[in-house]
C-alpha cells in the first residue's frame, strides 16, 4: 500500500509512520530526515539547505521531488511505503502522480493548541531519529531508545514554528482539497495519546 501522511507540523506524521511501517512492514519515508542526515553529514546538499530548514521554509521542489523519486524507485518500496512529510505543496503532489500511484492520504487532523504543545515538549534522538516529549521522558536528556543525547530540534524554535505554521497554511494545507478531489483523502482526528490516534488510523486503513 502506498500512503502518504499529511499534517500540520507536530501532528504526529513521524510517530505514526513509524508505528505504521513496524506493522505492515514497508519503509518510512520521510523527506525531513533525509534532510536531516545530510545536515548532519554537511554533504554538499546539506550545505545548500542549511539555512532554509532552519528558517523553516520548504527546500526547492526540485531537490525534493528528484530526491524522493530516486528514493521510491529502490527495492524496499517495491511492496509500498509511507510517506511522512511529502508531499507539501501541490507541485510536489503533482509531480508524484507522475511517477506513482498513490492508494490513500491520511490527514491527521490536530487542534492548533496541541500542535504547539507538541511542538514545544518535543525532543529529538540525533543518533536513532526517535522523537520524544517532554511528558513521556524520565530524563528529557536522554534517549530512552539508544542512550544517545536528546536535542530540542533547532527548527522547533518559537520563531520557526510560527513559519513552518504559517508555510503549512499556505502551502501544504491545499494538498487536503487536491486529494479529496482525487477519493484519496482519510481525515482522522489526530487529538489524543499515541495509541488513541493509531488505533483510528488502522481501523480506516482496514475499511
Ligand atoms: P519535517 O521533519 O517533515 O518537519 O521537515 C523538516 C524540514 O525539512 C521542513 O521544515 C523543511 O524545511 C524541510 N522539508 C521536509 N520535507 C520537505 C518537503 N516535502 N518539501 C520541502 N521541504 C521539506
Amino acid at each position: 500500500m502506498n500512503i502518504i501522511l499529511l499534517g500540520a507540523p507536530g501532528s504526529g506524521k513521524g510517530t505514526m509512520a513509524q508505528k505504521l511501517t513496524n506493522e505492515l512492514h514497508i519503509p518510512q519515508i520521510s523527506t525531513g530526515d533525509i534532510f536531516r542526515k545530510n545536515l548532519k553529514e554537511e554533504t554538499p546538499l546539506g550545505l545548500q539547505i542549511k539555512d532554509i530548514v532552519a528558517s523553516g521554509g520548504l527546500v526547492p521542489d526540485s531537490i525534493t521531488i528528484e530526491i524522493v523519486k530516486n528514493r521510491l524507485a529502490e527495492n524496499d518500496c517495491a511492496n509500498g511505503y509511507i510517506l511522512d512529510g511529502f508531499p507539501r505543496s501541490i507541485a510536489q503532489a503533482e509531480a508524484l502522480d507522475t511517477f506513482q500511484n498513490i492508494d490513500c492520504a491520511i490527514n491527521l487532523d490536530v487542534d492548533k493548541e496541541t500542535v504547539v504543545r507538541r511542538l514545544s515538549g518535543r525532543r529529538f534522538c540525533p543518533d536513532c531519529n526517535g522523537t520524544f516529549h517532554v511528558s513521556t521522558l524520565q530524563n528529557t536528556e536522554v534517549c530512552p531508545v539508544c542512550g544517545g543525547k536528546l536535542i530540542v530540534r533547532p527548527d522547533d524554535s518559537e520563531a520557526t514554528v510560527r513559519e513552518r505554521l504559517k508555510v503549512y497554511e499556505n502551502t501544504t494545507l491545499p494538498l487536503i482539497e487536491y486529494y479529496s478531489h482525487r477519493h484519496k483523502l482519510v481525515t482522522v482526528d489526530g487529538n489524543g495519546s499515541v495509541e488513541t490516534v493509531y488505533r483510528r488510523i488502522l481501523s480506516v486503513l482496514n475499511k
